[in-house]
């Protein structure tokens, strides 16, 4: 039986692959701007990606039969804590090595894990995720986007938006009706996986306030699929997504999205010797949270490895996550405002300007945070 603290810690033997991590981060991301790793999992570098796998560190958690490396759930939080700290780079792989490789693994047949995943953990294949679409955001059971079943395999009509990375990825996995009407909500829906390079798709990138185009519209207009588009049991796409939901709502990118802010504020606070009580205590107030939501997301990942779907703790860690990356950025700008003497360098102005325009999708992006708390309170059985 686990105790407590040892629930919510990294084993200690995971922790020696860390000091690598760290080395070659400090090497490989030198002259990276505090502006740049602020982006965080947004920012991207096919080469980076590459430069990971080379090291055998995208597939963690995948079988060495697939081409990952089998080492885990833990070895892959390890790292993801380690490149979000760092701000590297990491938006190519990122989907596609947190879920849609496990995803294939667990839904896909034999000739979709062969295909696809050994090329995920070479960083050949990027992923996006295509469940938004206009109209159906949080109601996303009201999808209209639609295959229909040929001699070929799918026809498929529609379109997609706020696709994280689409124009960089060449696969989506798509939620799509199969079947029925949008009345018939959840049933009838399937993924299906789309090569972005077919005729008839176009991905349009749209631009965000901070002037970057890191998601995009995508729009299918009579794409041919073939029959082995479809990952898992037709008509079961909601219970599906539902599963790879708790992949994408539970990780470290839901705490650390703006701790290149906080880095940046303290080394200014080191540099200028700035220790009056009341910084002091801001300071501890906000690595204190870090602790304790890395140990809630830790516990997930605990879920993870024992083969659970934590959908309800995973939702936990998101709007608990997602409040104080935003509450961060709030912090460190009013603490900016009443110290007007202090001499602010442009690199933290520049990281704080970029996080206050993009602090709001934190908690939309992955599910608002109405809709967490629907999932949270069904879960404890209150609705
Ligand atoms: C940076 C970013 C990246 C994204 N990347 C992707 C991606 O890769 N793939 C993808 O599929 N989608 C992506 N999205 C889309 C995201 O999942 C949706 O924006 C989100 O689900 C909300 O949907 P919506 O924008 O249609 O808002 P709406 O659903 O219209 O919601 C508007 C407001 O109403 C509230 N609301 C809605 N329904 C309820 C309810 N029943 N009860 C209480 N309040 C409610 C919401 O909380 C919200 O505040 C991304 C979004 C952002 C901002």
């Amino acid at each position: 039986m686990l105790t407590a603290l040892e629930f919510t810690q990294v084993p200690p033997g995971e922790q020696a692959f860390r000091a690598e991590i760290r080395d070659f981060l400090r090497t490989s991301l030198a002259d990276y701007p505090a502006h740049k790793r602020a982006r965080s999992w947004m920012g991207s570098s096919p080469e980076f990606s590459r430069a990971l796998a080379g090291r055998g560190w995208l597939g963690l958690t995948i079988p060495a039969e697939y081409g990952g490396s089998g080492k885990g759930y833990f070895p892959r939080f390890v790292l993801s804590e380690e490149l979000l700290a760092a701000g590297a780079p990491v938006a190519a792989h990122w989907i596609a090595d947190r879920q849609s490789a496990p995803l294939i693994l667990r839904f896909g047949t034999p000739a979709q894990r062969e295909f696809y995943i050994p090329r995920i953990c070479r960083a050949e294949a990027f992923f996006c995720i295509g469940m938004s679409e206009p109209n159906s955001g949080s109601d996303l059971a009201s999808i209209r986007t639609r295959a229909q079943r040929n001699e070929q395999g799918w026809m498929l009509q529609g379109s997609k938006i706020w696709t994280t990375n689409a124009h960089e990825c060449h696969y989506m996995i798509a939620l799509v009706r199969t079947s029925g009407e949008s009345s018939d909500r959840q049933k009838g829906l399937s993924q299906l996986i789309i090569d972005l390079s077919l005729p008839g798709v176009t991905v349009r990138p749209i631009l965000d306030m901070a002037g970057d185009a890191h998601f995009s519209e995508v729009f299918f207009d009579n794409v041919q699929l073939s029959a082995d588009a479809l990952v898992g049991v037709e008509g079961q796409g909601w219970d599906q997504v539902n599963a790879e939901l708790a992949f994408e709502r539970s990780g470290p990118e839901r705490v650390y999205s703006s701790v290149a802010l906080l880095d940046c504020w303290m080394q200014m606070l080191r540099e200028a010797a700035i220790d009056d009580p009341a910084t002091i205590e801001l300071v501890g107030t906000l690595v204190g949270e870090i602790a304790v939501l890395r140990a809630l997301s830790l516990s997930v990942t605990r879920k993870l490895v024992d083969g659970e779907s934590p959908a309800v703790e995973a939702s936990v860690v998101k709007d608990f996550g997602t409040d104080f990356e935003q509450r961060l950025i709030r912090q460190i700008g009013e603490w900016l405002a009443t110290h007007p003497d202090v001499d602010v360098p442009g690199e933290l102005l520049r990281t704080l300007g970029y996080l206050e325009q993009m602090g709001a999708t934190f908690s939309l992006r992955g599910g608002t945070r109405e809709i967490l708390r629907g999932i949270i309170a069904r879960g404890l059985g209150l609705r």
